[in-house]
């Protein structure tokens, strides 16, 4: 694994006297997270679930489970994937030795996990006990004209709560076997993805904590934990203050809220953004360095009304932007508490919160 040294280490050093905003890393794997860790991450400001489950190992549980045609075949399926979510955990609160983690419960556009070819049908149809026609008829219903304003995010864990409870089980088995075993305790942060709605936040939250509560209860141990949103759809930003009642942090999914806030699709973007900037219509593409007058705003009052709220309330980014430096110095303006980068772009960010630091002094 590479490593800082020599002089590199020396001016990251001074960097970090400097600097008030923590950076935290976007990693998923244990690779990630001991990469960031090298590089100087305080934390992981974004675990993302979702390509856990692309795993080959988990990938045949996984489209049972989203195929499925009932809560007892959801949940049989789910009881699959348990142990090596759990698994997932623990390793990541192993690397990261106590420092704070988020992990955000499973937000898949449900087109990415629906089966495609003939032989993935078959695989199926036998796993499942259906016929392969059925198979494809389930898929097909599935599949959405707009999957990434579709059933993905929270919306998953409202229309099928067991999803989550899994995930939340795995969390906390993980988090307590570490600190038994580490003597450090482990404080999961769990991030609920694509909330736009206070209520949707409530439910979710609420049960989170009954999963707490059963494992807590089999276990006879408790940890601490806390439970926040993204903040990636502009109503999350307006309703701020509401969202902020029982969520404990926030962190700015950017991307999505570039995607939501201009109406530009992620991935299509590159198709004309490029035109944008050379016709000097936009100075960047704003799924690089934010936009600052749209989605700064936004993040801005959404900051401002959720610390009105809660006065303690965590702020942090986490989309693509928390490794740009001009977006970072617009982060440290605002007074957010961290920016999270992904592995490779941690010593620039950290170089880019010293230099916003001196900048405001
Ligand atoms: C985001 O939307 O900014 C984000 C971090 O989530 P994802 O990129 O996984 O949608
Ligand atoms: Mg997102």
């Amino acid at each position: 694994l590479p490593k800082l040294s020599g002089d590199f280490a020396t001016v990251m050093a001074w960097a970090d006297k400097h600097r008030r905003l923590k950076i935290r890393t976007n990693a998923e794997t244990p690779l990630d997270c001991e990469m960031a860790r090298r590089f100087g991450a305080e934390g992981v400001g974004l675990c993302r679930t979702e390509h856990m489950f692309f795993d080959e190992s988990r990938i045949l549980a996984m489209r049972q489970m989203i195929l499925a045609d009932s809560e007892k075949e959801r949940r049989s399926a789910l009881d699959q994937l348990l142990p090596e979510q759990r698994t997932d955990f623990r390793r990541i609160f192993e690397i990261m030795e106590g420092l704070p983690v988020t992990i955000r419960l499973l937000d898949p556009p449900l087109h990415e996990f629906l089966p495609h070819t003939d032989s993935e049908f078959t695989e199926l149809s036998r796993a499942m006990g259906i016929d392969v026609e059925q198979v494809r008829h389930r898929a097909i219903e599935l599949a959405e004209t707009n999957p990434m304003l579709g059933h993905r995010g929270c919306r998953l864990g409202v229309v099928y709560p067991e999803i989550y409870e899994m995930q939340a089980r795995a969390i906390f088995e993980a988090a307590l076997a570490v600190t038994a075993e580490a003597g450090k305790a482990v404080f999961p942060e769990i991030m609920i993805p694509l909330v736009g709605m206070p209520r949707e936040l409530e439910t979710l939250k609420d049960a989170l904590h009954k999963v707490a509560e059963i494992v807590f209860t089999e276990q006879g141990r408790r940890i601490g934990f806390s439970v926040g949103t993204m903040i990636e759809l502009p109503r999350a930003a307006l309703v701020a203050d509401e969202l902020a009642v029982s969520g404990e942090f926030f962190s700015f999914g950017t991307n999505d809220l570039t995607q939501t806030t201009l109406g530009i699709s992620r991935d299509d973007a590159a198709r004309f953004l490029g035109a944008y900037v050379d016709k000097g219509i936009i100075a960047k593409d704003p799924f690089v360095s934010l936009d600052i007058d749209g989605v700064g705003r936004l993040i801005e009052m959404a900051s401002r009304k959720g610390r009105e709220a809660r006065p303690d309330l965590k702020l942090g980014i986490c989309g693509e932007h928390g490794g740009d430096p001009a977006s970072i110095a617009f982060c440290e303006e605002i007074g957010l508490d961290y920016v999270s980068a992904s592995p490779f772009r941690v010593p620039i960010a950290r170089l880019a919160a010293a230099q916003a630091a001196l900048t405001a002094a």
